[in-house]
């Protein structure tokens, strides 16, 4: 069977856009290779018929629906087991984030199949999957072809684009799993979601993006009180150091762990430009780096590079944009 299983995460009612992104990527592989895009939900009440089968229009024939802690890995990981065992899939396919490279390492250790981390495409050959991961600092791509009767494949996040398709509707199946005992052993405790501003930062015109050198977390009253001069569309954006240190939320990070983005302008305040950072915002129509290290990385891809300290330049930069806005 040339079948694809996803696992689509939930909250208040509402499916993960990375989630949605890996259905529609399986329904439209397994397509080419002559199987059917499945989707595993795992949920209490608020999984309701309705809700399940509207992932049929991003092009999941059936959703396999457990009742069970949603938002842990261990228990997606007993469904998804025998889901697979009952039907027999030949991959398992996640959008990525923290969440699925735990369930796909889980579920590969657990069924001992080949597992490809951080896939940026996957396509058809010879009637089977194929997964391409970018590979020594995105220079090369590594192609991972499977053995064996599954094939787990996580993607990088956000890499696979969400499609809708037009009245499509799934199955909804009722899934009986016996859990592991230690499956529930974690409960979980609260759930939230960080989200940006008011502002969609995937789509925002504009992202000011702050990194270390803003040297604190007030450091990001500068980058916010300029994006609020841009106004409009306007967004502020983070690296990977600056939410690890808890200076700002998840939802901002920019990169290889965070999203990908192509606004009309970046402007990165205090980034250096690591690999990890670039290839989640390299596509920006304009980039413009302030950084006080003449040979700071990041000056060798932007379009416009100021050497010097952001906390002179960007006060003067709102004001500016302010006076000419005003005149
Ligand atoms: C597997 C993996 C995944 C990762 N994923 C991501 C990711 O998704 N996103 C991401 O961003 N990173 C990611 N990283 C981390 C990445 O490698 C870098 O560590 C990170 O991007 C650095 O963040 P930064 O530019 O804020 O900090 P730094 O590298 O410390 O750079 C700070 C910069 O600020 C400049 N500066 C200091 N003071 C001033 C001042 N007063 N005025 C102007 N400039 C100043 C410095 O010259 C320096 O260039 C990942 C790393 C790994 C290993």
């Amino acid at each position: 069977m040339a079948d694809v299983l996803t696992y689509v995460l939930h909250f208040q009612g509402a499916f993960n856009k990375n989630s949605l992104g890996a259905v529609s990527e399986g329904a439209a592989r397994a397509q080419e290779i002559g199987g059917q895009c499945h989707a595993v939900v795992v949920g209490g009440e608020d999984l309701s018929d309705e809700l399940c089968s509207s992932l049929g229009a991003y092009g999941a024939t059936r959703v396999f629906r457990a009742a069970g802690l949603e938002g842990l890995a261990q228990p997606v990981i007993d469904v998804m087991a025998k889901v697979i065992d009952d039907h027999g899939h030949s991959y398992a396919l996640f959008g990525g984030g923290l969440l699925g490279f735990e369930i796909g390492a889980g579920l590969a250790a657990r069924k001992q199949a080949g597992v490809t981390m951080e896939v940026t495409q996957v396509r058809a050959e010879n009637g089977k999957l194929v997964a391409e991961r970018p590979i020594l600092q995105d220079s090369k791509v590594s192609v991972s072809r499977y053995r064996g009767d599954l094939g787990i494949i996580i993607g990088r996040i956000n890499a696979f684009e969400t499609v809708t398709r037009d009245g499509g509707s799934a199955e909804v199946v009722d899934v009986d799993v016996d859990y592991s005992p230690w499956s529930n052993q974690a409960t979980m405790v609260a759930r939230g979601e960080q989200r940006g501003a008011d502002v969609d930062i995937e789509g925002a015109d504009i992202l000011v993006a702050g990194g270390r050198g803003l040297g604190k977390p007030e450091g990001f009253e500068l980058v916010e009180q300029l994006a609020a001069a841009f106004g409009g569309n306007t967004a502020v954006a983070a690296t990977r150091a600056v939410v690890d240190a808890g200076w700002y939320p998840y939802a901002a990070q920019i990169g290889q762990t965070g999203k990908t983005v192509s606004p009309k302008l970046y402007l990165a305040a205090g980034i250096s430009g690591a690999i990890q950072h670039k290839v989640g915002m390299q596509s920006s129509e304009n980039i413009i780096a302030i950084n006080k290290d003449a040979n700071a990385p990041i000056f060798e891809f932007s379009d416009l590079g100021v050497v010097g300290d952001l906390n002179k330049i960007l006060p003067r930069l709102a004001d500016a944009i302010k006076a000419k806005k005003g005149g």
